[in-house]
């Protein structure tokens, strides 16, 4: 079970005890941090949220979170600003180590970088800076036929709050329903038919496919 955070929520009025809570029942927290510099993330969130993102993470780390042999598992997740690529997960893992170790002694399990997929916000985004033909040539161009071997969909679904079903929570977000034929809804869960289903795809699935890949297990060739 894994919790996804901002991170300044855990120091949000009447959300205080939820790092003891998460902790208590073993949950693995997955936060994103855009950048191990002030200047960077407050630029993508807001000024102060890198402070108290840092504030969030010294409280987890003081439950045992991100710590060797506490059991309890601190993921932090990176996605680029812009209309660009991430870099090298490991490459970028071993600095964010090293930058938050050496200025805040933050400790952490592992990074993920996640590829910015051209819908919702960041689609709404990409069409008013006139970035969206050159962010779609980039995912396109950077295809990666291994990477289709380990899209998300390949392995599991996304149910909403009212159980319908969807190959992904990308396709939930768009209102793309399972293939016509198969069960819809969680009631009708078949994991015979549901395991073998084509995947209902569309331009956005570029964005699991370029460059090393990108799922909610971060890059998928490493
Ligand atoms: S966006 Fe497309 S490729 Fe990616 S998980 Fe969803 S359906 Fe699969």
């Amino acid at each position: 079970m894994i919790d996804r955070s901002n991170l300044t929520i855990l120091l949000a009025p009447g959300y205080q005890d939820l790092p003891e809570f998460l902790a208590g029942e073993q949950v693995e927290v997955v936060a994103s941090l855009p950048c191990y510099l002030a200047e960077n993330t407050d630029a993508q969130r807001g000024d102060g949220v890198f402070a108290k993102s840092i504030e969030a993470l010294r409280r987890l780390n003081g439950l045992g979170y991100g710590r060797r042999g506490s059991g309890l598992c601190l993921t932090l997740v990176y996605n680029p600003v812009g209309p660009t690529l991430p870099p090298d997960q490991a490459t970028l893992d071993a600095a964010y180590r090293l930058e938050l170790g050496a200025r805040y002694g933050i400790e952490f399990n592992r990074l993920l970088t996640i590829t910015n997929m051209p819908i919702s916000r960041f689609l709404v985004d990409l069409v008013r800076g006139g970035h969206y033909e050159k962010y779609m040539e980039t995912l396109v161009g950077a295809f990666k036929p291994a990477a289709v071997v380990g899209v998300m969909c390949r392995t599991t679904l996304s149910v909403g709050w009212d159980g319908r079903l969807f190959d992904c929570d990308f396709n939930q977000m768009l209102e793309l329903p399972l293939a016509p034929g198969l069960p819809h809804h969680i009631r009708d869960f078949d994991p015979g038919r549901l395991g073998q289903r084509p995947v209902v795809t569309h331009q956005h699935c570029f964005g699991c496919t370029a460059g090393r890949g990108s799922g909610c297990q971060g890059a998928i060739v490493l």
